[in-house]
């Protein structure tokens, strides 16, 4: 084969990435998948044999080694810190042969984390490890648009990025390995607060009269404009796509909010950040995911969290 790839974390995301990656791949080129879940390895394997698109030659690992030995590149999607240190803990036996690989880790996680992984796969003489988080949701990853953040060294990037665009429409480097994390958590620690701020300005001007529609419509070409306000606004039938608009099932987890906004506070506190309302938000992502009526519901429903009029 010429190129080999190894993927590893089958889940909402990656699941969709790598029937993308493999769809886009030359048939000279395999794919060995790898997820603690055996069904949904056996399901993706069969769609990517089935599938008319043809693509790379699709291989079933028994485990992370199987799936990271004979591969060039390597691309792992996995919850949380703990996941992908405990997956490289594994792959990095000292059994593995040594290789020039590339470790693309698309998982969202802390930057310190990250970077102690990317040393050890160094140390054990096993290649690069670069993060590249991304944005985009399930939609994007099944639609193969998703936009990557790459934390990556300079000399790396050309052969990053068409890997990355088989999965993704932009791949923005942001600097070396860990920055890429760096972008994503900003970006989410914002994202997390314009929600709670939207949940309550919606609410507060409901309850002053006036129609969400009519507010929505004001707020969206003046100045507190923002991705809840616009596109995830969390009150019913103000955006019909919106997971407001059907029960806030779908869209982005209240628990995935929570946990990047603690993988925040944490990056924030080692660099020293001081954050004023990082606290509160997460105490409130905390509670609310705690509450039956909120549990498992897109991370919107802070609307309904807060009282918000329904
Ligand atoms: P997920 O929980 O759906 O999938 C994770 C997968 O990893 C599961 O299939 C699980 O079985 C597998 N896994 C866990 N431990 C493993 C191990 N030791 N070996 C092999 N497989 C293992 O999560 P997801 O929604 O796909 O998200 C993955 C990452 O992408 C997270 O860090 C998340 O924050 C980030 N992300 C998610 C979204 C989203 O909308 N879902 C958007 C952007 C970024």
């Amino acid at each position: 084969r010429l190129d080999r790839y190894g993927f590893i974390g089958l889940g909402q995301m990656g699941y969709q990435m790598a029937k993308n990656l493999q769809a886009k791949l030359p048939p000279s080129d395999s794919i060995r998948i790898f997820d603690l879940n055996a069904d949904a390895v056996q399901r993706l394997a069969e769609e990517m044999k089935a599938s008319t698109a043809g693509g790379a030659v699709v291989e079933i690992a028994k485990s992370v080694n199987e799936a990271a030995s004979d591969s060039d590149t390597v691309i792992t999607c996995l919850p949380e810190p703990s996941h992908v240190k405990g997956v490289f803990s594994q792959i990095l036996t000292p059994d593995l042969p040594k290789k020039d690989r590339i470790y693309i880790d698309c998982s969202t996680i802390d930057p310190s984390s990250s970077r102690q992984v990317a040393e050890q796969v160094a140390s054990a003489g096993q290649g690069q490890f670069v993060d590249a988080p991304m944005s985009g949701g399930v939609v994007g990853a099944r639609a193969g648009t998703l936009t990557f953040m790459l934390g990556a060294p300079d000399s790396l990037v050309s052969k990053l990025e068409p890997i990355l665009l088989r999965m993704g429409k932009a791949v923005h480097h942001c600097g070396p390995q860990g920055t890429g994390l760096s972008a994503k958590l900003a970006n989410n620690y914002l994202l997390a607060l314009n929600n709670i701020a939207t949940a309550e300005a919606m609410n507060l001007g409901i309850r002053w009269g006036l129609d969400p529609k009519t507010l929505a419509n004001i707020i969206n070409v003046s100045t507190g404009r923002c991705w809840p306000s616009e596109v995830n606004n969390p009150v019913k039938g103000v955006i019909e796509t919106a997971p407001a608009s059907r029960d806030y099932s779908g869209g982005f987890g209240i628990s995935l909010m929570k946990k990047d906004l603690k993988l925040a506070i944490i990056a924030a506190d080692e660099a020293g950040a001081k954050l004023e309302l990082g606290g509160r938000a997460r105490e409130v992502y905390e509670e609310a995911e705690k509450a039956e009526n909120c549990k498992g519901k897109d991370f919107s429903v802070i609307y309904r969290f807060i009282g918000g009029k329904e």
